[in-house]
């Protein structure tokens, strides 16, 4: 009776448990120092997400995307934390003064930044909010020269946290109209996902 009874009062805690938090901005906060114009400002939103870290642990973050894809957004995490499919974490780029790198380099899952496609001037979908990167480390850039992005990241499909083409999540978002950059042609873009 005493265990059944401590069970039971274990399963009702863990049920409440509070998630760590990664993130708890303000839209204003998450925005500011954007090079973005407002009508760039006005379509997007911040979303809260929970999601188990690589330390098994409950989080909670917040990604900023443009409105129009926020539903597949929400749907994909909600997948991601069904499937306990690990995510570092989530925490809106102005945090690492919009350097991509810096926010690669830390592992973070991110998606609004009003930037160029690296090595190009041509304004990436991130600048939109309508691509998604997720764990960059697990699933970092490999270029054709083999070079890769974040530097010493490796590409290898058994670790948790990495995608791949029979990736549930993968499929999750081509079912709903995204590419993966893992389909790209001149390089593979691991962590990428963008919907047009
Ligand atoms: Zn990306």
């Amino acid at each position: 009776m005493k265990i059944l009874l401590l069970s039971l009062l274990t399963a009702i805690s863990c049920s409440f448990i509070s998630p760590i938090i990664d993130s708890n901005m303000t839209f204003e906060e998450a925005i500011k120092g954007s090079k973005a114009p407002q009508d760039v400002i006005d379509s997007i939103e911040i979303l809260n997400v929970k999601y188990i870290s690589f330390d098994g642990k409950l989080h909670s973050g917040q990604i900023v995307v443009r409105k129009s894809v926020s539903d597949d957004v929400q749907a994909i995490f909600e997948l991601i934390l069904k499937e306990k499919f690990p995510v570092g974490k989530c925490v809106p780029i102005v945090q690492y003064g919009w350097s991509d790198s810096a926010s690669m380099a830390d592992n973070n899952s991110s998606a609004f930044n009003y930037r160029t496609i690296a090595g190009t001037n041509r304004l990436s979908p991130h600048s939109f909010g309508r691509a998604v990167d997720i764990n960059p480390r697990q699933n970092p850039v490999v270029y054709a020269n083999g070079r890769v992005s974040p530097k010493g990241a490796k590409y290898d499909i058994k670790k948790p946290g990495t995608f791949s083409s029979n990736s549930p999540i993968v499929k999750e978002f081509e079912r709903r109209g995204w590419r993966w950059g893992g389909t790209f042609k001149s390089f593979k873009d691991n962590h990428h996902f963008d919907k047009n």
